[in-house]
């Protein structure tokens, strides 16, 4: 028998992660994230999407995103995989404070899926509600062959990534490239 504590089940859950940065040395946060992500005990199984670089939403004043997403095995609790996510952007100079909303950041690490679970707490709203609109998180989760259903803000429904990557716009598509890394 498996013990649970109050962070952990007794089962692993599969999840995607989405990682985004655009301020400081980019492609070493993202690379620093990943690094911490798969050294962490209650982690496992982490595959990574390629690199994309994509020009921000919000506001336009700001660097361009480096992006990729992760999909990991786990058995944290949702609120506990979060509280992960927070430490490891907040150890990588993640600023909360006084910044304006989706503005240039050095880390951020958002939880799309967790198994097949529908969250909507406080803290926590899950599968995130923007994907079907993100190019710069669709074309990673592509890679992961995720076949998740992802939500629909604009009908309410849910749909496949391909045919959420279907009606992104043309400003969307052209917003975003892969990125090759120069070792
Ligand atoms: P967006 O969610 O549009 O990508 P963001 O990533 O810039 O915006 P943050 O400033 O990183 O937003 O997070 C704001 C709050 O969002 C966090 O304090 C967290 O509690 C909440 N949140 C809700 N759902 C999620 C989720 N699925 N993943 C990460 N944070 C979430
Ligand atoms: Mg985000
Ligand atoms: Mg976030």
């Amino acid at each position: 028998m498996t013990l649970e504590t109050d962070n952990t089940t007794s089962t692993k859950v599969t999840c995607y992660i989405a990682l985004g940065s655009n301020m400081g040395d980019s492609l070493a946060y993202l690379n620093q994230a990943i690094q911490d992500l798969e050294s962490h005990a209650n982690i496992h199984d982490l595959t990574v999407s390629k690199f994309y670089k994509s020009k921000p939403h919000g506001p336009q004043d700001q660097p361009d995103y480096l992006n990729a997403a992760a999909k990991l095995k786990t058995d944290l609790k949702a609120e506990a995989l979060l509280d992960l996510l927070q430490k490891i952007e907040n150890d990588n100079d993640r600023v909360r404070q006084g910044v304006v909303r989706w503005g240039a950041r050095t880390l951020d690490l958002d939880l799309l899926f967790y198994a097949d679970k529908t969250i909507n707490t406080k803290r926590l709203t899950v599968p995130h509600p923007r994907i079907c609109e993100r190019a710069f998180v669709l074309f990673p989760l592509r890679d992961l062959n995720c076949t998740e259903q992802m939500p629909n803000l604009k009908n309410n429904e849910t749909t496949s990534i391909l045919e959420c990557i279907k009606v992104l716009s043309n400003t969307e598509l052209h917003n975003i490239k892969e990125f090759h890394h120069v070792e």
